[in-house]
């Protein structure tokens, strides 16, 4: 294995002529294109001072040099440390400093650390200072060497800095490409950002070791995706990706027969988004469950029942288990913390010893923080984020549950279930309703659940929105919403 960056050369050698990235002005960079500017990128770097272990912090929007200058940091034996391009400056200040990069490639210069600039077209200081850069040999590196740190979006609390090795890329990317069945006249639809784990690794990984193309787009744009479409064979999104392309009622313009699978993740996909995509277009999306710390854990099958509302099974060499606060696998089916175990599974967190040993147990098993059950077949099924969890008299009310049979409640699009402070029951409970159009009362709400749901499940107080707030990963921050409603007992 050794160096991820290694595998990926030996691929674009041998698709040196092919399309590697076709862009949205139409023009084309092949896989040599690729290699070429990769090896100018790590020749900048190592003229910078960029040692093998260093960390390059980068926060610029995504290009085709952005995804170069990820290669070229892994070929030049250092540490890709992507930042999400909507941290504000103030968070920016945190991530510099607590990864000590040697390398800060932004938008704008820094005063307290060598940078270099990029912009969305790709030109910029890095570009400059880059050009016929002579390409220095590939690093050597060892399995267990960092190649990456991605911080967590952590919705509460400090980000934290998850440790990705090689071994983590590339046992991840090769057990993706056999689960999905990637082949190399593969063409996919890439519009996710590319400084989280889903548009870097998931989905960059599958196309470059196969010397497949991708449709290279800078944002999700449902107009310019749907056009898109037509050219690609997968498509990988989040929820959002499919929402939106919903929301649009002459989607899909003509047949998408040619797609070989769409797939989703991130976030959870709802039922209702799941049966429109397959009446309208005749493909059942393929959902899978990962995260920053471990890549991909668990997939749909593509050959096989992609079952609506579960994310399928662990990935081979993935060992997962549901289990209660002390670690003891629960009973098959019980609710209960998802905890894995495998190849995927990131070192720990950069520089917080004391959260790695909170988060990693002793027999190598991370707590994931989802809750989830299995079912006897063997496939997974998220309930919710144990942060999530709602405690109501002191009853377990699992969100995700409540909002399934919200969600179905006719003048309903969708809804997000929280507790907030409540005198009585400690938490109660809050459904966050985005309408059809006009509001959905407390007395409908009520009367769809009754019968279904015990008492101590169902909402006290409905609150209409126009949308949720989400992060850019299309997760529903549920935070902001808490805090939002804090006071909504209180004032009654
Ligand atoms: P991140 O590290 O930003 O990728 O966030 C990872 C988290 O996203 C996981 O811990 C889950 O809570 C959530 N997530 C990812 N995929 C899914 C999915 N298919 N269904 C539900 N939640 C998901």
């Amino acid at each position: 294995m050794g160096n991820f960056y290694s595998e990926i050369a030996n691929a674009m050698a041998q698709h040196s002529d092919l399309d590697c990235l076709r862009l949205a002005d139409s023009s084309r960079w092949s896989y040599t294109d690729l290699e070429v500017r990769v090896g100018e990128l790590a020749g900048c770097l190592v003229s910078h001072g960029v040692a093998p272990g260093d960390r390059v912090v980068v926060q610029v929007d995504k290009s085709a040099e952005n995804l170069a200058l990820y290669l070229a940091t892994l070929a030049a034996g250092a540490v890709y440390v992507p930042l999400n391009t909507a941290y504000t400056a103030a968070e920016l200040d945190y991530f510099v400093e607590n990864a000590e990069p040697t390398l800060f490639v932004g938008s704008q210069e820094r005063t307290d650390v060598a940078s270099l600039t990029l912009d969305a077209n790709g030109a910029g200081t890095l570009s400059d200072a880059s050009r016929g850069c002579e390409a220095p040999a590939v690093v050597t590196r060892e399995d267990s060497d960092l190649a990456a740190i991605l911080y967590t979006s952590g919705t509460t609390g400090r980000s934290k800095g998850a440790m990705l090795s090689h071994a983590n890329l590339s046992s991840n990317a090769h057990a993706l490409c056999e689960a999905w069945g990637w082949k190399h006249e593969d063409v996919l639809l890439h519009a996710l950002p590319i400084f989280h784990v889903h548009g870097l690794f998931i989905a960059s990984h599958c196309a470059l070791l196969n010397g497949s193309a991708m449709i290279w787009l800078p944002k999700f744009d449902a107009a310019e995706v749907h056009q898109h479409l037509e050219e690609a064979s997968v498509m990988m999104g989040v929820p959002t990706f499919y929402t939106r392309l919903l929301a649009d009622p002459a989607f899909p313009a003509s047949s998408l027969d040619h797609i070989r699978v769409f797939i989703c993740g991130s976030a959870p996909l709802t039922e209702q988004v799941f049966s429109e995509w397959e009446e309208r277009t005749g493909h059942r999306i393929l959902e899978r469950y990962g995260m920053s710390e471990t890549i991909i854990n668990t997939t749909n099958p593509l050959d096989g029942a992609r079952v609506p509302a579960t994310v399928g099974f662990p990935l081979p060499g993935l060992d997962l288990r549901i289990a209660d606060d002390d670690g003891v696998p629960v009973t098959t089916g019980d609710v209960g913390t998802i905890e894995v175990r495998g190849p995927n599974v990131f070192g720990g967190y950069w520089r917080m010893p004391d959260k790695t040993a909170e988060e990693i147990r002793e027999d190598g098993f991370f707590i994931t923080g989802d809750l989830g059950t299995v079912d006897e077949e063997g496939r997974v099924s998220i309930v919710g984020r144990s942060k999530d969890l709602v405690i109501s008299g002191g009853y377990n009310v699992y969100p995700k549950e409540v909002e399934s049979l919200i969600d179905d409640i006719e003048g309903v699009k969708e809804s997000a279930v929280i507790g907030v402070p409540h005198a009585d029951f400690g938490e109660g409970v809050v459904a966050v309703i985005v309408p059809d159009d006009s509001p959905v009362e407390l007395d409908t709400v009520e009367a769809a659940l009754a019968g279904q749901l015990a008492r101590f499940k169902q909402p006290k107080v409905v609150v209409n929105v126009d949308e949720l707030p989400r992060n850019p990963m299309g997760k529903v921050q549920k935070n902001l919403l808490r805090e939002q409603y804090t006071d909504l007992f209180q004032d009654s």
